[in-house]
């Protein structure tokens, strides 16, 4: 069954080393479809079992180069699931009253409440990548970070939600293919930015950045995961394997009743 790429905590990874693209004969992008549909049926109920039973949550972090797929995997992995008790948060750049306090305060606040599962497309690591690579803030303040996320991601996690942080690995090349495809076809024009060419350029800075977070911050309470992207569907498949693994091992129990109402008849 396709799993992400894990390395243990402590240890280090070089993102060159590490395959985009995974080449298996189980599945094919017709029986990868069928998986994800399964897949989607059995997380909807463990979902609304983990609504019921309200006692944890789950946080899906989502990051990745532009064009990974950060959006095509959310809307892949949590279709079927009840908007109810799944939400999404995009991080952008931060607003002036966001910029005006620590780099966490925009982020605890939209964790997932207890029987949630949240989505961050992006999220608190852009603090340690885009902001170290433009120079938003000086070394000594970003390379503090790691140690702050760390903590605060052992926060989460004592207190019951499990993190799940996919990094969505894609090459250069495939990069090169999908920004192209966005100026195109006439569909995907709205997509492309200018300024993601800028950030192109940068592509070693941004690959050595990510390399650090992914070793730092891989924690035993909160592991990242690798995902070979280049592949979309490998990719989407993957990443709901993912998150069926992590629910199944959750076992979510429905609340036992107080009182015993079998038998009642409603008139
Ligand atoms: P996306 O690329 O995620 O689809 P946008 O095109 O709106 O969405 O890009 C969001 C931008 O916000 C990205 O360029 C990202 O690097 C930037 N951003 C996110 N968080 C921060 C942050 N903390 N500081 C600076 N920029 C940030």
């Amino acid at each position: 069954m396709p799993k992400p790429i894990t390395f243990k905590p402590g240890s280090k990874i070089n993102l060159e080393e590490i395959p985009t693209r995974v080449e298996q004969d189980e599945f094919n992008k017709s029986s990868a479809r069928e998986k994800l549909e399964s897949n989607a049926e059995e997380m909807a109920d463990l979902a609304r079992c983990l609504f019921a039973e309200n006692k944890r949550a789950i946080l899906l972090v989502l990051q990745g180069m532009d064009t990974a797929g950060k959006d095509g995997t959310i809307g892949a992995v949590m279709r079927g699931m009840n908007p109810r008790s799944c939400q999404v948060v995009s991080f952008k750049v931060p607003s002036e009253q966001e910029a005006d306090h620590d780099f966490l305060w925009r982020v605890h606040q939209v964790v997932p409440r207890m029987g949630n599962i949240g989505i961050f497309n992006r999220s608190h690591y852009e603090d340690v990548l885009v902001v170290r690579v433009q120079e938003l803030v000086p070394p000594d303040i970003w390379k503090g970070r790691f140690e702050l996320i760390n903590d605060f991601e052992k926060i989460l996690r004592q207190c019951g939600t499990i993190i799940v942080k996919c990094f969505l690995h894609i090459s250069k090349d495939e990069q090169r293919q999908r920004l192209q495809a966005r100026i195109d076809e006439p569909h995907s024009r709205w997509k492309f930015n200018p300024g993601d060419l800028e950030q192109r350029k940068r592509w070693s800075d941004y690959q050595a950045a990510y390399r650090e977070a992914l070793i730092k911050c891989n924690t035993k309470y909160a592991p990242w995961y690798i995902i070979p992207s280049d592949q979309k569907w490998y990719r989407n498949l993957v990443v709901s394997n993912l998150m069926l693994d992590t629910m199944k091992e959750l076992n979510p129990k429905y609340p036992t009743v107080a009182e015993d109402y079998s038998g009642l008849v409603i008139e």
